[in-house]
């Protein structure tokens, strides 16, 4: 490093789409929402006021449509993000709320803007479910758009980049991102945003490398810095002297070895290094990653949430559009299997519209198959849904947050009535099909041996059962450290389904986090669970892990595991046991590769 260099400077992000990339920084807007100020507009002018306000949404409409027009091929499944943006901009909260307010209180657009996203902003805070909440983003820079477009700026500075260089921003949109010259950006850093944001699918999409959540980037980079993102770790190094950069680098050419000693094992079976095959399947959200399922290995999807389909519409899908959506999942992934989970919907009048939910405690509120139970309208039609599109593939029905037998009889009287009914109209679909439940609340557990008499399979809903045993709200980062899937509590109830499962000849999944992570999977194999459910991203490492072990010692780390009282022995444990076979893992458990 010479004399006068900036110092070097390391901070850590969020990982949101991996690579490594070293580059200059390129700063783009540091302010996400400049608010503003309101003034009084004139009774005559109001009409005016509401004009300029319908125009800048015309204005954003039109621009949303030409990117949504050249997005490049390989991200056109994605476009269904710009499709949630266009919704945005015809919400009634957000265009007829901010019209009345102009009229009302006789204030100009911005300040009516502003005061409509203060109020989602509180609808929001409501929602318990991390990714729906985190939604808040895609409203927020919705309204960013509009109001740039109210101001007359173009926001063009960011598709004029000459050089090739690493964007830092405050926050990027998915559509900021979708516009991003691809050839001449590296990737992107920002202050805020999350693992789940619609900017991290998208960034992961174009295989642009990116770190979110650096807090405070924009205020310690300088335009034009050297920089190495690791959007793997998520680490960032600002100004980084030599041996950083011959340390990177080297990763880098790891990190290529890496990838393509990985993708060309993927396709290979789960098997043990004993021939015990698992089944590792995919968890999806939209029948776009699908194909990404499909690539990444996944022999079937172990879960596919249903209500973020609700969540795109304004209303409820109609029975049609659920079962043309349902029917493409199961030819697609036919012959191996699809679990459609019924609605778990914990309420959010922005988005759809369909219901509010302004509990106090939304995550032990009316959510889920308490809510299909209350509306049985609205599960009546998923389930006929469904039970249509089991017959174009290999298609489960499974029912969350069940907390006792009453709901497993009460579902399952339902579906029964819905089969007669479309025995009655001569609708055709498969009278085998299989149905079972998410173990995720403790008394679910408690009665597994109850429960298995009744149904065909049981998943663990992992990331709900570690919330709800332990007491540590999922998404409160002040307990965070709590929130612990290697805990002797979590191991215990884990055996008790699975026992449970054996006795009644029933199998046992995983479709919680805990499935995808490279320290939890020995103990879980160990335990009994057959198949794995994941986010398809994991895929290719599981099942290069399940590859270098034996169920033998699976099951060796199951009982030295069960033997151990804290969850911090059980992790150290695994933890070593791990980086052994897997030298990617770093000491957070993270793959830094
Ligand atoms: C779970 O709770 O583990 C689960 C798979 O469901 P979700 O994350 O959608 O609550
Ligand atoms: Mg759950």
């Amino acid at each position: 490093m010479t004399e006068h260099a900036a110092a070097q400077r390391r901070l850590e992000g969020t990982p949101a789409s991996p690579g490594i990339i070293i580059g200059k920084a390129h700063l783009v807007g540091k302010a996400r929402i400049k608010i503003l100020y309101q003034y009084l507009v004139d009774e005559q002018q109001l009409n005016r006021e509401v004009e300029r306000f319908q125009e800048a949404l015309r204005t954003e409409e039109d621009k949303l449509l030409t990117v949504k027009s050249q997005l490049p091929n390989r991200v056109k499944e994605h476009a269904f993000i710009l499709d949630s943006h266009l919704m945005i901009l015809k919400d009634s909260m957000l265009v007829d709320a901010t019209i009345k307010r102009i009229m009302d209180e006789k204030i100009n657009a911005e300040w009516a803007l502003k005061e409509s996203l203060d109020e989602i902003r509180e609808v929001f805070e409501q929602i318990d479910d991390e990714y729906i909440r985190s939604r808040i983003t895609d409203v927020e820079n919705v309204i960013e758009r509009i109001l740039r477009s109210l101001s007359g700026k173009t926001g063009q500075d960011l598709i004029e980049i000459k050089e090739r260089m690493i964007i830092v921003a405050h926050d990027l949109s998915p559509v900021d991102t979708a516009e991003l010259n691809i050839s001449k950006i590296m990737g992107f850093i920002t202050d805020i945003g999350g693992r789940t944001s619609h900017t991290a699918i998208m960034a992961q999409a174009l295989e642009i490398p990116a770190v979110v959540g650096l807090e405070s980037a924009t205020e310690l980079v300088q335009d034009g810095d050297l920089l190495i993102v690791d959007g793997n770790t998520g680490e960032v190094v600002i100004n980084p002297d030599d041996s950083a950069i011959i340390f990177f680098q080297k990763k880098q050419l790891q990190r290529e070895k890496y990838k393509s000693a990985i993708a060309s094992v993927s396709h290979l079976p789960a098997e043990t290094l004993d021939g015990h095959k698992v089944a590792v399947r995919a968890n999806i959200e939209f029948q776009e990653e699908l194909e990404a399922a499909k690539s990444y290995g996944a022999e079937g999807i172990g879960l596919y949430r249903t209500e973020f389909l609700y969540m795109r519409s304004k209303r409820f899908p109609s029975e049609e559009e659920l079962f043309e959506n349902y029917r493409d999942v199961a030819e697609t992934i036919n012959p191996a299997p699809v679990t459609i989970r019924t609605l778990d919907l914990g309420g959010d009048k922005l988005i759809s519209e369909l219901y509010i939910a302004k509990e106090v405690n939304p995550a032990l509120g009316l959510r889920a198959i308490r809510f299909s139970l209350k509306e049985p309208k609205v599960f009546r039609t998923q389930l006929r849904a469904i039970l249509r599109a089991s017959a174009y593939g290999r298609v489960q029905i499974m029912f969350p947050m069940i907390s006792g037998l009453e709901e497993v009889l009460e579902a399952k009287e339902i579906l029964e009535n819905v089969k007669d009914e479309l025995d009655n109209q001569g609708v055709d679909y498969d009278h085998d099909i299989k149905t079972g439940i998410i173990i995720e609340i403790p008394s679910a557990v408690a009665v597994a041996d109850i429960l298995a008499h009744h149904v065909d399979f049981f998943s663990m809903g992992t990331n709900d059962l570690i919330q709800y045993a332990l007491a540590v709200d999922r998404i409160n980062e002040h307990v965070a450290y709590m929130y612990q899937p290697l805990h002797p509590a979590i191991l215990k109830m884990i055996q008790q389904v699975v026992i449970a499962g054996k006795q009644a000849g029933i199998p046992v999944a995983v479709c919680g986090e805990m499935a995808g992570d490279p320290l939890c999977v020995s103990m879980l194999l160990g335990l009994g669970i057959g198949e794995l459910s994941m986010t398809t991203r994991a895929i290719p490492v599981i099942k290069k892990l399940i590859r270098s072990i034996s169920l033998k010692e699976a099951h060796e780390d199951f009982h030295n595991m069960a033997g151990l009282s804290t969850a911090r022995e059980m992790r150290a444990y695994i933890l070593d046991r791990m980086k052994k076979l897997l030298p990617e893992l770093d000491e957070k458990g993270y793959l830094n590769t």
